[in-house]
């Protein structure tokens, strides 16, 4: 991920407002970190950048749509991005061992605050572990890759697979309780 340094050195005691909305950020995190997923909505953050003596407290939103593949079945998937988000990022002290990079840093007088770094995070926070096109998705066959939500094919009656079983379980236990 490129960082993009932000001059936040003149920010006032009250605080600035910023609005991010490149989206050349997404598409080469896609291509850096080989995720597949297409923005319906275009991603845009706005923050407000607060100093602090040694550091800075980062506090905003990220939001946007996108469509990702069904972890079960592949189908294009809408998720909806609605981050919020309320950091402190230290500088780093100097010689100081740290175990995460900080995302601001003090060049000669300058306080800096990488923005791409910052906003990649959190997206990748809120995206969902295992997003499905819907709960009772039936994803693919393993056996010959047909979409079950579609039809079943006649691997099944074969050979059931037991975490489909156990799918199948929690599906009925979910339809008894409503
Ligand atoms: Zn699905
Ligand atoms: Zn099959």
């Amino acid at each position: 991920m490129t960082e993009r340094w932000l001059d936040i050195t003149d920010v006032q005691a009250q605080g600035r407002e910023f609005v991010f909305d490149d989206q050349e950020l997404w598409a080469e995190g896609a291509g850096e970190f080989d995720m597949e997923f297409a923005t319906q909505t275009p991603l845009s953050a706005t923050f407000t950048v607060t100093p602090e003596t040694d550091g800075a407290l980062v506090r905003g939103r990220l939001t946007g749509m996108l469509s990702v593949p069904c972890d079960r079945c592949t189908a294009p998937t809408e998720v909806k991005i609605d981050q919020r988000f309320d950091l402190f990022e230290q500088v780093p002290k100097h010689g100081e061992e740290v175990l995460e990079p900080s995302l601001v840093r003090r060049r000669g007088h300058r306080l800096e605050l990488d923005v791409n770094g910052l906003l990649w995070e959190e997206f990748v926070l809120a995206l969902p572990v295992k997003p499905l096109c819907s709960e009772n998705c039936k994803g693919l066959c393993p056996e010959c890759g047909q979409d079950l939500n579609a039809g079943g094919c006649g691997c099944s009656e074969k050979q059931l697979d037991p975490r489909m079983a156990a799918l199948r379980g929690l599906t009925i236990v979910k339809k008894d309780h409503s």
